[in-house]
């Protein structure tokens, strides 16, 4: 059995208590919100905080706020399983309710928050295993090691974005506000990563995730595509998240196409954007759109299924977004469907 590291717990009243323990204790410390993905890494000693921070507590993450005429503001303590089954959620923005839904188990998203989704660790085979295992391999760059198993003449980690959400928040050009002792600022989701999948967060380690800002729904739909092997719980090996919004009634105005999974962060796929803005979705705009999209995913032999497949399957997942969006019939049934959302 994989055992926790000692670790000092604290409990802090509110966020700026939260923020001035984190200040005070300093690199040692962590946030923890639901645990799901910081505990299972301290039990492999992936990550060996001394001092946690826990949130869960704290009434000021668990708000959801606003309407969709405005935007809604969630609080980035809210369970999954708060977003995805939150009728206002469902019906105003089901791709995010949908992307939140496709999380792992009800146990998990029970317990997983949002905003810890939002922050979840690059993933990779040689990364996700036991320290024993680690240890036989020499470790890797990402943890305690000098070299990249999956890239050896590489001088940078490769490990996989691997959030559900990411995506989405990314496509619906969502915001976040992060809190620290230092004061408070509020920047596009898609700032918040890097391609990198060593410091692939670009928030400063002491800064508080406290709420993720969500688009006034005026007009535009969105959708997300998740492929994984086992529909009843698995990480996704690739997510394509698409938004849209028309001119009319078959113009596309603007679109914006998101591939997770396939890189250590959430690619745009702007060639495929471009091959659709100002035309109409039709059978060909959609498979044009699909080619330009496939060659930006560059997937790499460290998760699930060959990497090959996983670069072909964004083409029909690119297809299968923007065709839902379109109100077209899926053309794919079989494979790729079994995987989608
Ligand atoms: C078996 C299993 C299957 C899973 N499947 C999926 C899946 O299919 N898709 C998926 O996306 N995820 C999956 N996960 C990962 C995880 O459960 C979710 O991503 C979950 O939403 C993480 O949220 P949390 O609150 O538990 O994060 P935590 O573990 O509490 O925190 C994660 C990270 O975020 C930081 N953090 C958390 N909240 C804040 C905050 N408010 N401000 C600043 N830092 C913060 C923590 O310090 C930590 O670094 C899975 C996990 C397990 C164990
Ligand atoms: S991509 Fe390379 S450095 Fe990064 S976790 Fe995997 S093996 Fe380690």
């Amino acid at each position: 059995m994989l055992r926790l590291p000692k670790f000092q717990y604290l409990h802090p009243k509110n966020v700026a208590e939260a923020v001035r323990m984190r200040a005070d204790h300093g690199p040692e410390a962590m946030f923890v919100a639901g645990g799901t993905d910081l505990y299972p890494n301290m039990k492999r000693r992936q990550q060996t905080p001394t001092v946690v921070i826990g949130l869960a507590h704290l009434e000021r993450l668990r708000t959801l706020k606003g309407t969709p005429k405005s935007g809604i503001v969630l609080g980035a303590g809210l369970t999954l399983t708060e977003v995805c089954e939150n009728r206002r959620m469902q019906k105003a923005y089901p791709a995010v309710a949908r992307a939140a839904e496709l999380i792992s188990t009800p146990l998990l998203r029970n317990m997983g928050t949002i905003g810890g989704n939002l922050l979840l660790d690059t993933r990779c085979n040689y990364y996700n295993q036991n320290y024993e295992w680690r240890k036989a391999i020499h470790f890797c760059m990402k943890k305690d090691g000098e070299i990249c198993w999956v890239a050896p003449s590489s001088p940078r980690c490769w490990a996989v974005q691997s959030s559900d959400c990411v995506p989405v928040m990314v496509a619906l050009e969502a915001k976040v506000k992060l809190v620290s002792a230092q004061g408070e600022r509020v920047i596009p989701a898609a700032d918040l990563y890097r391609d990198d999948g060593i410091e692939h967060i670009t928030k400063q380690p002491e800064e508080l995730l406290t709420e993720i800002h969500l688009p006034p729904t005026n007009g535009w739909r969105a959708t997300y595509w998740k492929l994984r092997r086992r529909d009843s719980f698995d990480f996704p090996v690739l997510g394509v998240a698409t938004w849209l919004r028309m001119a009319g009634d078959d113009t596309v105005e603007d679109v914006r196409v998101v591939l997770g999974g396939v890189g250590s962060q959430a690619i745009r796929a702007t060639a495929a954007e471009q091959i659709v803005r100002g035309k109409k979705l039709t059978e060909e705009t959609i498979e044009q759109a699909a080619a330009a999209a496939y060659p930006i995913a560059k997937p790499l032999d460290n998760t699930d299924f060959a990497m090959h497949w996983r670069k072909e399957m964004a083409r029909y997942y690119v297809s299968g977004t923007l065709r839902e969006l379109a109100g077209l019939p899926p053309k794919f049934p079989a494979g790729g469907a079994a995987g989608r959302a």
